[in-house]
Parts: C-alpha cells; structure tokens; sequence
C-alpha cells in the first residue's frame, strides 16, 4: 500500500458524519440518509400533532388537522428522497423554510435551534442526492469508456483485428482517417449507452 493508498483509506475509514464527503458513495449515500431521516421525523410529529388537533377539536401547537396534507406531502419526500432525487430534495428543504418562516411571520416567534437543525439535515440531503447524481453520472461515462475500450475492427489493409479507437494499425501502420474513427467511436458508445439503459 503506498502513502497515498494509506491515507485515502483513512480517510474513507474517519469519514466525516457531521459534513459527510459526498463525492464518496458512502458520503452521499450517509448525507441523502439525513435529509430522509428528518421528513421521516417530520410525518411522525406532524402526524402525531395533527391526530391531537382532531381529538381535541382545536389545533395544538398552532397544528389543526389540515396537516394531514403536509403528512402526505413529507411522507412523499421522505420516499422520494431515499431514492436519491434531486428535485425532490429541494422541495423539501424549500417546503420547510417556506412553512417555517410563514409560521415565524404568523405568530412573530423566531425559528427553534430544531427549525435550524432540520434545516441543515434537509440541506445534507440536497448535497446527498446531488451528490449521489454526479457519482452515478461519472462512473457511468467510466463504464461506456471502458466498453468502448474492449471494442475492435478489422484493419482493412492487413485484417488484423486492432481496438475500435486506434488511429493507426498496431501490424501493418495502416492510417486511419482521425474523423471517422471518432464517430465510430461515438456510434459504438452511443450503442453500449441505450444497451446499458435497455
Ligand atoms: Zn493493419
């Protein structure tokens, strides 16, 4: 294992919990759990505040039954935001800083340290799924590449086979034309890319 090895480990093994490394599996994977975690949180008390209210007959905690519709709302994120998508993630941080400053603004109470704290796990998962997108997006164009690599033709001078990017032949020093190769390439790649979706 060389120093470099010896240190990426490390970090991977300290991986940070409170600012988790989301250009890591794991990081985004932990980040986007947060931001599921706190609308999972957020249908239990909503849930449980609103069934108080209908009990009771009157809101509690300024809480009346129509939050069965925010439930629904957060319950939709929660799934939505353990399956890593990213326009579902924003909602979610938007829903909860627009419902928490109408509240903030309706009863002239400033937001609780918990406000503040759902507020940055519901960021987390933003930066999760985010993250989560662009790992995907890069080891996919990793996997088309190494596709394309193990991709052959004939050479039509000394029909050997040789690799589908070559600009010359490895046999014969036949010269392919720069221009068509590329767009083989990008056919070929194009093709491995709807296989790879079918
Ligand atoms: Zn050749």
């Amino acid at each position: 294992m060389s120093g470099n090895e010896a240190l990426q480990s490390a970090k991977g093994q300290n991986s940070n919990w409170f600012w988790p490394d989301v250009k890591t599996f794991e990081g985004a994977r932990l980040a986007a759990r947060y931001g599921f975690w706190v609308a999972v949180a957020g249908v239990a008390i909503t849930g449980l505040y609103a069934t108080i209210a209908l009990l009771r007959r009157s809101p509690f905690f300024n809480i009346t039954p129509l939050a069965y519709f925010d439930m629904i709302l957060l319950a939709v994120i929660a799934w939505r935001v353990y399956k890593f998508s990213q326009p579902w993630s924003v909602i979610a941080l938007i829903f909860y800083i627009f419902e928490k400053a109408a509240m903030a603004i309706k009863f002239g109470k400033p937001p609780s340290v918990l406000v503040v704290f759902f507020v940055f796990m519901y960021f987390q998962g933003v930066r999760g799924c985010f993250g989560m997108a662009e790992l995907i997006r890069i080891s996919k164009s990793k996997e088309s590449d190494i596709s394309v690599d193990t991709q052959t033709k004939r050479c039509p001078q000394c029909a050997e086979i040789i690799k589908l990017a070559a600009l010359k032949c490895r046999f014969c020093n036949y010269e392919f034309n720069p221009g068509e190769v590329e767009e083989a390439v990008g056919r070929r790649r194009a093709e491995i890319k709807s296989h790879a979706t079918m």
